[in-house]
């Protein structure tokens, strides 16, 4: 049917997974007299008088009804059950929406009649398409529960089915859809989202036994004391925790697979820096693959400096590197393997000798997913170690379900000295104040960030935009400070060449799109104003003003709000004032904007979680990770069978 392929139900089980958006209640009759206009309601009384209509444009079956309280119309536009049946005094029960058209009206109501009817109480409503009614589709779901009603094969521990008050899987689905009472429809769509949960739960964790069951490339760990001699300061007590973590996961026999999590500026990059030097100094290359020429330049120096005490050499290769130097790298490579290799995606290429690859870094591997990464490690036997690296903190949550294939380390300590970072919104009448503040900045030898959504004017928005922005500051007060523009569609050459010179205080003062998100380490930075704030997400913000402050003086970020900017997406820019802690503002944002964006929009492999939502489902997703997984065996066998979850969605590794 053409309505079932509009709601993407093509199987029994799309239909048993297409859940009821919520349910009438029908024992919840409302007196007619507290009608509203669009109002979902229940009323029930006695049919006053029916008229039937000729041909024509209007009604064909128009009936007056009334309770106690007082009378509504209920419309009829074809003849035919049930509206033929009405007569007047009888008794009925309607359930539809409350339309105004010459007084209150239900159009096509629910008729129910009789004084006991043996209807259900709770009624589903579910989510329809055109051309498809309430009732089609509860006779659809009512076909398809008893057809399937000894065939459900059981999926969740029998235990937590029954503590729901559930006998079977089979049960709960019937509880979902056809609930004695609300309480029944919500412990049953809890179960069916935890299904789902447990599912992909157990697929990831049947990757993780797969992964953990090869042999791993042995590697020697860098002493610890040597690496933190060769350091300016010491290592933070959660840094040094992180450190012996992976010397162990490199030494033990199956390859590492690790995330590094961490606020912005907790210093995730000396992490990296230990795994590479260890890599390298035992003999097998390290590769570090970042998502934007930006921020490889910006690891490869950082690398540069943490690998020269240990002479490791460090190779920088991106889209833009030259033939030339291509051919240098590789040579270098090929006769001395002992070393780092920083890069975008060019690393992956063919030409590129990396055939005794020891460890991938990936940072922002949210940008790569899982299937690409096990492609990338792939081949090789034993196998190289994988450190992922996370640049903005990712809730809980969504942690254990999307990251649930890799071990887990938390960077939870900052290293000290790092100045505050104040967060302000920047009401229109302050904006002047603003202005000079960040003169005053200036002559202090500080450098200031000014950040656009877009690059370009459009002329249907009235967003202000970077370049716009960049000729006013330019020819302004400010521009006698050096001025610079960065966005996105810039040679990379040239955000490069712009980024080196703020670095270097060439220029104080940066103008530009969110591409300095990620990577641009600058300690005199300290103001950033960051326009339209609204229109970015809250993680994106955080990462954003992690820019500033990262010397040890004390920052100022400026939110100034669009002009349309509603009252809860100021709510939402709230939450920046009130906190400094990222994995806070992630767990704000993820209820805002859910998953897909807070984990970047570009995601492969995520599963469309049919039921689940990982924004409000977070305690199911702990009782869930708390269950034994499915053994790897009956995942296999159950996967063929349940693929219809994720959308014919290729699950990973499996
Ligand atoms: P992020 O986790 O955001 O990638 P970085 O690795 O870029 O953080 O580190 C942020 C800043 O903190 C860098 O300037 C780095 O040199 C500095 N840093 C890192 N670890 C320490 C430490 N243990 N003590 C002092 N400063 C540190
Ligand atoms: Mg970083």
């Amino acid at each position: 049917m053409e309505q079932l392929e509009k709601l993407s139900l093509h199987t029994v089980g799309d239909v048993l997974l297409h859940l009821p958006r919520r349910f009438l209640d029908r024992r919840m009759v409302t007196p007619v007299n507290l009608l509203r206009k669009g109002m979902e309601a229940v009323v029930s009384g006695r049919i006053v008088s029916v008229s039937r209509h000729g041909r024509g444009r209007g009604p064909a079956i128009t009936a007056l009804f009334s309770d106690d309280t007082g009378s509504i119309t209920l419309t009829f536009f074809r003849k035919g059950f049930p509206a033929s049946k009405l007569a007047e005094g009888m008794r009925v029960t309607a359930c539809g929406t409350v339309e105004e058209y010459r007084g209150f009206n239900m159009v096509h109501p629910e008729l129910y009649f009789g004084e006991d009817s043996d209807a259900p109480g709770m009624l589903p409503v579910y989510r329809l398409t055109s051309g498809l009614t309430q009732a089609a589709m509860r006779r659809l779901t009512d076909s398809v529960l008893e057809a399937t009603a000894d065939s459900l094969e059981e999926l969740l521990p029998a235990d937590a089915v029954s503590r729901e008050g559930f006998s079977s899987r089979w049960d709960y689905y019937r509880g979902a859809h056809r609930p004695e009472d609300p309480q029944e429809a919500l412990r049953a769509r809890d179960l069916v989202a935890m299904e789902e949960l447990y599912l992909y739960r157990s697929v990831l964790e049947a990757v993780r036994t797969g992964d953990r069951a090869l042999e791993g490339l042995p590697l020697k760990p860098l002493s610890l004391e040597r690496f933190s001699g060769s350091l300016p300061w010491p290592l933070t007590d959660a840094q040094e925790r992180v450190c012996l973590e992976i010397a162990e996961d490199i030494t033990s026999p199956g390859p590492m697979r690790r995330l590094i999590q961490g606020d912005v500026g907790s210093g995730k990059t000396v992490v990296a820096a230990y795994s590479c030097l260890s890599s390298a100094l035992s003999g097998f290359t390290a590769a570090v693959l970042a998502p934007t020429e930006v921020l490889a330049c910006q690891h490869y120096w950082s690398l540069c400096g943490f690998c020269s005490p240990f002479d490791v050499p460090v190779h920088l290769l991106t889209g833009g590197t030259p033939g030339n130097l291509r051919r240098e790298i590789a040579e270098a490579l090929s006769s001395r393997r002992e070393a780092v290799l920083v890069g975008t995606h060019a690393i992956l290429e063919d030409w590129v000798p990396l055939d005794s690859l020891g460890l991938l870094v990936i940072d922002e591997q949210h940008r790569f997913g899982v299937a690409q990464r096990e492609k990338l490690l792939a081949g090789s036997a034993p196998r190289p170690h994988a450190l992922v690296m996370s640049a903005t903190p990712i809730p809980r949550t969504l942690a254990m379900t999307f990251y649930g294939d890799l071990d887990l380390s938390v960077l939870d300590t900052m290293p000290p000295g790092r100045g505050k970072t104040e967060t302000s919104i920047v009401s229109p009448s302050e904006k002047g104040g603003v202005f000079s503040f960040m003169l005053q900045r200036l002559e202090e030898g500080e450098r200031v960030f000014l950040v656009y959504p877009l690059r370009e004017a459009s002329e249907k928005s009235d967003l202000k935009d970077a370049a716009t922005a960049y000729e006013v500051v330019r020819s302004g007060p400010m521009g006698a400070w050096g001025t610079g523009l960065l966005h996105g569609s810039m040679a990379p050459s040239e955000k490069v060449e712009v980024t080196g010179k703020f670095a270097r205080g060439e220029i104080r003062v940066l103008v530009s799109t969110t591409v300095i998100e990620v990577g641009i380490d600058v300690p005199e930075a300290t103001v950033m104003v960051i326009a339209n704030a609204d229109r970015f997400g809250l993680s994106q913000l955080h990462q954003l003003r992690g820019r500033v402050g990262r010397g040890g003086r004390n920052a100022w970020c400026f939110l100034v709000p669009g002009e349309g900017c509603s009252p809860e997406a100021m709510e939402r820019l709230r939450v920046l004032v009130s906190t400094t802690d990222g994995f806070v503002v992630a767990e704000k944002d993820l209820r805002a904007r859910g998953p897909g964006q807070v984990l970047g929009t570009a995601q492969h492999g995520i599963p469309e979680f049919r039921v689940a939502d990982l924004a409000e489902d977070g305690g199911l997703v702990r009782r869930v990770n708390s269950m034994e997984a499915i053994p790897l065996e009956r995942v296999r066998s159950l996967l063929p069978k349940e693929r219809w979850r994720y959308g014919g969605m290729e699950l990973p590794g499996v």
